[in-house]
């Protein structure tokens, strides 16, 4: 252990960000990195436990506890303490593929199971993290490193989502000839078209697909597969394929009025802002704008969020953000106690932003939309909202939010995006391959296993765990890469 006092001499420090009412002016990250001193000492804080509980990536209670790549946290750590970065690095790379994505849009789950965070404020994990990347890239250490020897094995991966990626780069590695198939014009999948750029700048992902192709991964964008490509031709051409298509069935608002103009699901007003700002900096017109408008989203997690901070960014008239739970206690409660993933009240980037320009919290907590209304022209122009309450089903005795009646509401509404989760994987692609799904409309497969039903085809990501977060798809996109390599080679050395 470096500094065996760390964690009593310094105080947790995070990176600074813009003010709100400055980052509004654009899409750019808005997160200032700490110098490196200030780093090193935070990598000090760490109390490299003999039983780490941030590198355990355990389910406790359905919930995810510390970090699901089992990154050696405590290792690196001390590395950054000593000034070690490249060392840090090397253990690093050990057990994630894109420390780079992750260290910008993981929920950190590793620092809500650190045990500084038990009797404190956790260990600052995700920004050493960043750091030892940027450094990395920085003084040329992430650099492409071909694979010496190819095996002559041929692996076609549908789709460029963080689990497809991860799968490639790790099958790449091992010799294997991989080709991506994307049906997007952009690599990347929800990295690209999902995640914000003031979250994720494209730039970054730009950056290591450069280094994946120059270490001999192929990607063939806009190609469809099951449409523009046949899933009997690829079954022919390849020795091996992965669907790693993710869960992007968007779960529909089916009240009254959903025919009405100016309703979007949240991932395309999401996905034509990225791709406008990225084609035209927003000057072609093709981004759904909410300049002006009164916005109603619905849905309180994490993608509503994207869009409020969004539609705030465009200079929309107002913002309201609909959660159908009650809202979360600033502190665990006794029955949600460390290591488990808190669950408290976060008020994310976006909700800030909306505090800061409209002077309070964007969400209405325990409401849903009971009907849209349209003017003359079938626009939307307003919602009827209704409050919920919990009440328990007799049958099941679970928990069910059921609407209260006359607590009826109406606001005005020009544009409703809807960010009420996903709905497993897409017909057109299990059918084309004829793979089995399982009752949440996911690609079955064994417990723990990667294959499916159809002999040479596996299934990896969202499209397997259902919707989740680009640390499980990475971590999901290693392990098929693990299953896949053992049934071509009949052994594998990949971690
Ligand atoms: C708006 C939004 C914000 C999010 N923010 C975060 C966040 O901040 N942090 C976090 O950890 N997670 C976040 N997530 C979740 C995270 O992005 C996903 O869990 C993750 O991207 C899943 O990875 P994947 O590789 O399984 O699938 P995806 O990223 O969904 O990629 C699947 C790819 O497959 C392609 N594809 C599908 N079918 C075909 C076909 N037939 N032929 C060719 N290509 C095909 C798709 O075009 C897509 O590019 C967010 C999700 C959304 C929607
Ligand atoms: S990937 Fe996420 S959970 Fe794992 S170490 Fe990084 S920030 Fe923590």
């Amino acid at each position: 252990m470096g500094k065996p006092t760390g964690f009593l001499e310094y105080e947790r420090k995070t990176s600074e960000t813009i003010p709100p009412k400055e980052r509004i002016k654009n899409f750019q990250e808005f997160h200032i990195p700490l110098s490196e001193a200030e780093q090193r000492k935070q990598g000090a804080r760490c109390m490299e436990c003999g039983v780490p509980f941030c590198q355990s990536g355990m389910m406790i209670k359905g919930m995810t506890s510390g970090c699901p790549l089992h990154n050696l946290i405590p290792e690196w750590n001390d590395l950054v303490y000593h000034g070690n970065w490249r060392q840090a690095y090397n253990r690093l790379k050990k057990t994630s593929s894109f420390p780079e994505f992750t260290s910008r849009v993981c929920p950190a789950l590793c620092e809500a199971a650190c045990t500084c965070g038990l009797n404190g404020q956790p260990t600052n994990v995700k920004e050493n993290e960043h750091a030892i990347i940027e450094k990395a890239y920085e003084e040329g250490w992430a650099a492409a490193k071909p694979p010496q020897i190819r095996t002559g094995k041929k692996i076609a991966i549908i789709g460029s989502g963080p689990s497809g990626l991860a799968a490639a780069d790790q099958l790449n590695k091992r010799g294997h000839s991989v080709t991506v198939f994307e049906r997007e014009d952009r690599v990347g999948g929800l990295l690209m078209y999902g995640i914000p750029n003031m979250k994720l700048e494209k730039w970054v992902i730009d950056r290591k697909i450069k280094v994946m192709e120059e270490e001999g991964v192929l990607f063939m964008t806009n190609t469809n597969i099951g449409k523009d490509y046949r899933a009997a031709k690829l079954l022919k051409d390849y020795d091996c394929v992965i669907l790693a298509c993710g869960a992007s069935n968007p779960r529909d608002i089916k009240v009254p009025g959903r025919e009405a103009d100016g309703i979007y699901f949240a991932v395309d007003f999401l996905k034509a802002n990225t791709k406008s700002l990225l084609n035209s900096n927003l000057t072609d017109g093709k981004n759904i704008s909410a300049k002006g408008k009164h916005v109603i989203v619905i849905g309180g997690g994490d993608t509503g969020n994207d869009c409020v901070g969004t539609s705030i960014r465009h200079g929309c008239a107002s913002v309201t953000q609909l959660e159908m739970m009650p809202k979360l206690p600033e502190q665990r409660t006794p029955d949600n106690s460390w290591p488990e993933w808190p669950r408290v009240l976060k008020t994310d980037y976006g909700q800030e932003e909306a505090i800061a320009v409209f002077g309070s919290d964007p969400r209405i907590y325990q409401t849903t939309v009971k009907e849209f209304k349209k003017d003359k022209d079938g626009k939307v122009c307003a919602v009827v909202t209704v409050k919920l309450e919990p009440k328990k089903d007799e049958k099941t005795g679970r928990m069910n939010m059921v609407p209260v009646a006359g607590s009826e509401k109406e606001l005005p509404a020009d544009l409703v995006l809807i960010a009420a989760g996903f709905l497993g994987s897409q017909k057109y692609v299990t059918d084309a391959f004829g793979v089995e799904v399982n009752a949440r409309t996911n690609v079955a497969t064994a417990p723990d296993s990667y294959k499916t039903n159809v002999d040479k085809v596996f299934v990896t990501g969202d499209m397997h765990r259902g919707q989740s977060l680009v640390v499980w798809a990475v971590r999901e996109g290693r392990e098929v890469a693990k299953e896949v390599d053992f049934s071509l080679m009949g052994y594998t050395n990949l971690t």
